[in-house]
């Protein structure tokens, strides 16, 4: 069984005998090594499989904390802003703790899959004529009224949960790596990552943050966020850890993606090859340590693969046909 993040991690999160703990069994994601991907790059590269959370993405990880504290403190719902992940996230673990859950989404804007998630959980789900900017400024008015508990990366205890995915990877890999490339939108996972190496002792990993270029165009739907609400933050700990930004254009992001899934087998979600593209776009120093951290599963935009993955070859049950179709 998965030892919950809530129970490996306990002494490091802000919980007490008091916390009802929410728990879906989420956290210890494996560390996979890229053989390939290495060679290709000239580095030692691991890839952070975060599509193995309950709900396929690292959002578990803090929704855990935040809505575990949610009840502790007494709130008799919830609500988050979302591009789609937030939302499947708070709507299981809200289910999980027997409160409803209010989804404020762009709409037309999020990926099939994370929307019947979602639906299945059974949230309310409002669809905003609007932006994901939008809807984040309409969930904070309505938890500013004091009925529902906001969950978004805005909560502290979302990034005190995420943190613990460095704690995973600093544990396996016996020390930080010389670099850690993941995505960029909001920008409240880049932020966790810093305060965790801050906790830390010994060097930092340098945070790579992979952001696109056409921040609210781009078809990572993930990361299609305008104004990171975390900017400040970031580059804080971007300043800290010797890291930086790279901006990325949707062909880098989409060509990564691809390569991830043919080279290596991972099937992510297009945003969440950003760090990987980041990393083909600017290597690091030869024969460097890197994580990238894959922070969405595929099965999510199943639509998307469409996009660039060749089609099914039809053949009629002939074993002539099919030897010819399959070569
Ligand atoms: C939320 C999310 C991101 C972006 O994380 P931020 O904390 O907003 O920067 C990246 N990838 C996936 C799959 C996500 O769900």
């Amino acid at each position: 069984m998965v030892i919950p993040l809530a129970e490996r991690y306990r002494d490091r999160l802000p919980f007490t005998d008091a916390t009802p703990v929410v728990s879906l069994g989420e956290g210890s994601t494996p560390l996979l090594p890229a053989p390939r991907l290495s060679r290709r790059l000239g580095v030692e590269l691991w890839l952070k499989w975060e599509a193995a959370n309950p709900t396929g993405s690292f959002k578990d990880r803090g929704m855990t904390v935040a809505v575990s504290k949610a009840v502790e403190e007494g709130a008799q719902a919830i609500v988050c802003a979302s591009t789609g992940n937030t939302a499947s996230s708070a709507a299981a673990y809200a289910a999980r703790a027997g409160i409803p859950a209010v989804i404020l989404q762009p709409k037309g804007a999020v990926a099939s899959a994370k929307l019947a998630q979602t639906r299945m959980y059974g949230a309310r789900i409002l669809e905003l004529r609007g932006t994901f900017d939008e809807a984040l400024e309409a969930a904070r008015e309505l938890a500013a009224v004091g009925t529902h508990s906001l969950v978004n990366s805005l909560n502290p205890h979302r990034r005190e949960g995420q943190k613990t995915a460095v704690f995973e990877i600093v544990d396996e890999l016996g020390g930080a790596p010389d670099a850690v490339y993941l995505p960029y939108g909001g920008g409240g996972n880049t932020t966790a990552y810093g305060q965790a190496f801050l906790e830390l002792d010994g060097r930092p990993s340098r945070l790579v943050a992979a952001e696109a270029i056409d921040r609210a165009g781009t078809l990572a739907s993930a990361i299609r966020i305008s104004e990171p609400v975390h900017a400040a933050s970031v580059q804080e700990a971007l300043e800290r850890t010797g890291g930086h930004v790279v901006t990325l254009s949707d062909d880098e992001i989409l060509a990564a993606w691809h390569d991830l899934a043919a080279s290596e087998g991972l099937f992510c979600e297009l945003c969440s090859a950003a760090g990987l593209a980041a990393l083909a776009k600017e290597p690091p120093e030869p024969g460097a340590t890197v994580v990238c951290v894959i922070t969405g599963h595929g099965l999510k935009d199943p639509e998307s693969a469409g996009w660039l993955a060749p089609p099914p070859v039809v053949v009629d049950p002939d074993p002539e046909a099919i030897a010819e179709a399959a070569s």
